[in-house]
């Protein structure tokens, strides 16, 4: 499909392809194999020497349909579907580097990502150090000479925080590295990462990419040369996303621009009249002139996507968690729950959910404090939004 696109017509129509049946709407190939015409065919395919599918754990249709409009819209020359935002990551590194191999990530990456890298990935010799996202002079004295990749996620989760990714792109093709987005917040509706320099971008699909909380899944961006280890990683250690669950983000990817736009909008809402309360102590949100790296964000992305998060101010007697939970629990409406990116509004405590795992000094070196609220904004009216956290008026 042709570059000149815009952003709204590569969603509808990259990447699909029609069957000899001719339908409109992306096929679901829910199958495990592909058969071959005869003996020669199936040696041509396993051999490489001819294109096509052969096993749903390598290679299938929807995922392919897929992988293809995901690569169109964050301009990308290859995507690597996984069966889950996790699954992204392990493959980038597997794929990527090797044993003593080391990797500089943000001290504010989602939580179980720091477990991966700060946990098990170093179980296996990967060496790791964590800094922090907005300090580049942090990143710089982090380098070393068996330094492969930078990994940061912006903005980040929970806090927001926005790095310049262009800056960071250019200290690590400067020292020999590649630098990795996590895109997840933003989507490539709002930004994108390769073109302001950066190698690899990943996704977790189950977020905004899906759009309405139904499915698991993944994705790894990059060069063909860059994404052909993390697909032989994939391939071999079955980490692949599921034909029913890339059917289920086709349609996800279609409507990603006008959904991103609608969370944005709520959410800067919302922030602004966050900032009004009694209640409230402090808000994060990108798309606020109080944000730290406001004019950064605001050169980067298209808009202050769709996380807010807030600190509650403590009644007389009340811990901090306390006041952070009595907001939470005086909620009617917001779902409680971890998730982001669904037309529904989560609600969660991430210093005891998505962040519990994290030591309370490594939370607090975060910024994460245990008052702290996130709200991933969904489609709801903005009033009832409002109305369901009064608490926070006095
Ligand atoms: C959720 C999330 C992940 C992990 O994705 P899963 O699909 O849950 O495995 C990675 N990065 C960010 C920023 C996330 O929000």
């Amino acid at each position: 499909m042709s570059k000149s696109l815009h952003f709204d017509t590569l969603a509808v129509r990259a990447g699909a392809e029609m069957t000899e049946f001719g339908e409109n709407s992306e096929a679901l190939f829910l199958n495990s194999s592909f058969r071959f015409k005869n003996a020669a065919q199936a040696a041509a395919r396993f051999g490489g020497s001819e294109p096509g599918n052969i096993y749903s754990r390598f290679t299938n249709p929807t995922v392919t349909m897929l992988q293809n409009k995901l690569a169109a819209l964050e301009g990308a020359e290859q995507c690597v579907a996984t069966s889950s935002g996790m699954a992204a990551i392990l493959a980038c590194v597997m794929g990527l580097c090797n044993s003593g191999d080391h990797v500089v990530a943000s001290r504010s990456i989602f939580g179980t990502s720091v477990q991966l890298f700060g946990n098990i990935l170093k179980r296996w010799g990967l060496q790791v150090t964590f800094v922090s996202l907005t300090d580049i002079a942090e990143w710089e004295n982090a380098i070393q000479a068996n330094t492969k990749l930078l990994f940061v996620e912006t903005p980040s989760n929970p806090l927001t925080e926005v790095c310049d990714i262009a800056a960071m792109a250019k200290l690590a093709h400067s020292k020999g590295a590649l630098l990795v987005v996590d895109n997840c917040f933003c989507t490539p509706a709002i930004q994108l990462p390769i073109k302001l320099g950066a190698d690899i971008v990943i996704h977790s699909a189950t977020k905004y990419i899906d759009g309405q909380g139904r499915c698991l899944g993944g994705a790894v961006l990059g060069s063909k040369t860059l994404m052909e280890p993390v697909y032989g990683f994939l391939r071999t250690a079955g980490v692949t996303m599921s034909a029913f669950n890339a059917w289920v983000f086709l349609k996800g990817l279609e409507t990603l621009h006008i959904r991103m736009q609608a969370h944005a909008d709520n959410a800067l809402k919302l922030a602004a009249w966050l900032e009004q309360q009694a209640g409230v102590q402090r808000v994060y949100y990108p798309g606020l002139a109080s944000h730290p790296q406001h004019q950064l964000a605001m050169r980067q992305q298209s808009s202050g996507a769709g996380i807010v998060s807030f600190e509650v101010k403590a009644k007389p007697g009340q811990t901090e968690q306390e006041a952070a939970w009595a907001v939470i629990d005086a909620t009617k409406m917001i779902s409680i729950t971890a998730n982001l990116g669904d037309v529904k509004s989560t609600i969660t405590h991430p210093a005891t959910t998505t962040h519990s795992r994290v030591t309370a000094e490594d939370r607090a070196i975060a910024g994460i404090r245990d008052n702290l609220v996130r709200i991933a904004v969904g489609l709801e009216h903005i009033d009832d939004l409002k109305a369901d956290l009064a608490i926070l008026t006095r």
